[in-house]
């Protein structure tokens, strides 16, 4: 059967009930096949559904019926559901508003603000907060198949900081004003090949601290470092398979493919989706941010559907029990 491709109307059309979306929840995640095995203890096999003594629903224990489909375990007889050990655990939005929800930040490449989902799904603002930052959870990096090896395009960029300490256009200014900048500072990574992006929020521009940044991401030993010709680059260049730079300030951007021509790309689209979407972000949340552009950059060629399938792939083992502070809430 050809996969399905989503739009919202379509969404909203096959999810009359939570029941409906329990339902697509278990296909999309495990393949309409029911749990292979059991987010409680591991166990393959054996993997119940237990029927509902009146049907469709269940009471819950304050006597509100209950659309949540249950599983048990045939090995440590405990019960669960989709949503056990995953980013929805704990959830009290309807099923049927997160996999929308879901759908819209896969489908958005600039993004979509807490305030646009509270207005659009009402909710409130906080719970539309807290749903976008739990979805970023799904999409943070973390190799799976072991690190890359490759040539990998590295360079750095500045976020974020109040307007009225920006001097981007004053000409006065030095290219990089470490000493006055409000900024965060930021590397990235885009590997040539896969174009696979990586992100990370860093203390400042040396060596010292782009290298774990790197290492993240990367086998070293067998990684081609392609750079512009910043000094922390070449402290760290013994540490990689290869080193080679293009010098901006002679006018070199590209020599085969040696540039950092991919993070231009990757940094521009970060900033408008910062700037034109989410205005201000905390620099306590921004990592979170960079994984969700680092996400959708590196998937940037499938479709929005198979971009949902792909995160609802990583909601396990994501639960975010961090409880935001209310000062650092941005929107
Ligand atoms: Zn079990």
């Amino acid at each position: 059967m050809a996969k399905q491709e989503f739009s919202i109307p379509k969404l909203a059309l096959e999810l009359k009930s939570e029941l409906d979306a329990y339902v697509m929840l278990e296909d999309l995640r495990w393949g309409g096949n029911g749990p292979e095995s059991c987010p409680k203890c591991g166990a393959v096999g054996r993997q119940y559904f237990l029927n509902p003594a009146n049907g469709a629903s269940r009471k819950t224990r304050t006597g509100n019926v209950s659309e949540r489909r249950v599983w048990k375990c045939g090995h440590c007889r405990k019960q669960y559901s989709v949503l056990t050990d995953t980013i929805f655990h704990g959830t009290k939005i309807s099923i049927r508003t997160w996999l929308l929800v879901i759908f819209e930040v896969c489908s958005s490449k600039n993004s979509v603000s807490a305030w646009e989902i509270s207005r659009k799904y009402e909710v409130t603002n906080e719970t539309a907060w807290h749903m976008l930052h739990r979805i970023r959870e799904a999409m943070k990096f973390e190799p799976v198949a072991g690190l890359l090896g490759g040539a990998v395009q590295v360079d750095e960029t500045w976020i974020g900081g109040e307007p009225k300490n920006r001097h981007r256009n004053d000409p006065r200014e030095l290219p990089r004003a470490y000493a006055t900048t409000d900024k965060q500072p930021v590397v990235s990574l885009v590997h040539y090949e896969t174009r696979q992006a990586h992100a990370r929020v860093v203390a400042d521009v040396t060596g010292k601290s782009l290298l774990p940044a790197i290492e993240e991401m990367m086998d070293t030993k067998r990684t081609h470092l392609h750079t512009d010709s910043a000094r922390a680059y070449k402290q760290i260049a013994g540490e990689f398979a290869a080193h080679e730079s293009v010098d901006h300030s002679a006018g070199e951007y590209a020599r085969g493919n040696v540039s950092t021509n991919l993070n231009e790309g990757f940094h521009s689209q970060l900033k408008r989706s910062i700037d034109g979407t989410h205005h201000h972000v905390s620099v306590v949340h921004l990592q979170r941010y960079l994984n969700q552009f680092a996400w959708m950059y590196t998937n940037c060629k499938l479709t929005d559907s198979d971009r949902m399938r792909d995160l609802l792939g990583n909601v396990e083992g994501r639960r975010l029990t961090y409880k935001p502070v209310v000062a650092d809430v941005d929107f």
